[in-house]
């Protein structure tokens, strides 16, 4: 098949990318590099299965495609926060240009979703059928609202215009690629711990997450894309919650580092909990996330370790 992947050169985009190039698809990776990077899609650009398109989703094109992986919108707090009218753009513009494509060349498209959608959850761990406690005019609100719109334009156009949607939630996923600036807690976490400097615990650290790897996120996404007959919404993560003051502890383990822990303050309406209920991605894909946290960290960690040795 030929397929787009919008946000291609990011960090999620990237492996997805490697993967589809794999299994021998024709990949278009469509990126404006606002947080992505050509040093993510390096070892693709001599593939003749590969192409590099530099855009930016506000605005249309035409392409002729079977399938688009909808990815293209900055993930990490700092970077969506950078620009929030941006943001909005790209999520709200990005799918209307996107679903306009796809109506078009009749192509299959897969809308990269976030946990953001349910906000600061009420119900734990989150189920699909969970609406979400979303500020709405908060300075996370550019991206979970811009998120929760484009969620709508899929199910909108797909009743409307019977275009071939496929909606993806997906929660807090590492690995290799994250940037090392985007102050995300994986990243953030690693890479101060390697450099021995304090790690930054926001707020008490009581807060809790559930980290999924990478691999098993990208093989969870295909699956969705290829499935037949269900449409989603579907979480996507990996249900292993932690506290964060735990999770700095272990990453502090995992590097051997002699850095300690500092307490910062909490941001705006930062999550207290949050772990995915995955068990309609197993009744629907047969899915479920196959790498464990230690595996995951170290792969991980080795990664950083090598970036931050180039330097
Ligand atoms: P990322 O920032 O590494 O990747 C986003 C990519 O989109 C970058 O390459 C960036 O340059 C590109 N981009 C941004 N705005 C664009 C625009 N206007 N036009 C074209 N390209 C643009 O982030 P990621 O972690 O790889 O996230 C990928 C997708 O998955 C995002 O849509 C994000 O919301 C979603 N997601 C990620 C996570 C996570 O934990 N990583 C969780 C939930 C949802
Ligand atoms: N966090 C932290 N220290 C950091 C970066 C983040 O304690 O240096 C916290 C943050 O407040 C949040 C959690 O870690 O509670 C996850 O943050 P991240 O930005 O990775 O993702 P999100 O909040 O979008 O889930």
């Amino acid at each position: 098949m030929r397929i787009l992947v919008t946000g291609g050169a990011g960090f999620i985009g990237s492996h997805l990318c490697e993967r589809l190039v794999g299994e021998g698809h024709d990949v278009l990776c469509l990126d404006n590099f606002f947080t992505g990077n050509k040093r993510n899609i390096a070892r693709l650009m001599g593939n003749e299965r590969f192409e590099l398109i530099r855009h930016d989703i506000t605005q249309p094109i035409l392409l002729e495609v079977d399938r688009i992986y909808n990815l293209a919108c900055p993930a990490s707090p700092i970077h969506y926060q950078y620009n929030p009218v941006k943001t909005i753009k790209t999520s709200v513009m990005g799918a209307i240009n996107m679903l306009g494509l796809a109506k078009r060349v009749r192509a299959r498209i897969l809308q990269a979703s976030t946990s953001e959608i349910y906000g600061d959850p009420q119900v734990h761990p989150q189920t699909e059928e969970y609406w979400g406690n979303v500020n709405p005019i908060g300075i996370r609100s550019c991206y979970d609202e811009g998120k929760r719109v484009a969620e709508t334009l899929m199910m909108d156009y797909h009743r409307q215009n019977g275009v071939d949607v496929r909606i993806i939630r997906i929660f807090n996923t590492y690995g290799p690629r994250m940037a090392e600036n985007d102050g995300r807690v994986v990243s953030n976490f690693i890479v101060q711990a390697l450099r021995g400097e304090d790690l930054t615990v926001y707020g008490e650290g009581s807060q809790t997450r559930s980290f999924c790897y990478v691999d098993d996120l990208v093989d969870g996404m295909i699956r969705m894309m290829e499935c037949e007959d269900f449409i989603g919404p579907v979480n996507l993560g990996n249900p292993t919650e932690t506290t964060i003051l735990e999770f700095a502890q272990r990453i502090i383990g995992l590097t051997g580092s002699s850095s300690k822990i500092i307490f910062n303050p909490l941001p705006a309406d930062d999550p207290k909990q949050r772990r995915p209920d995955i068990s309609l991605a197993g009744e629907k894909l047969g899915w479920s996330p196959k790498v464990d946290v230690a595996t995951g960290l170290k792969q991980t960690i080795d990664y950083f370790a090598g970036v931050l040795g180039r330097k």
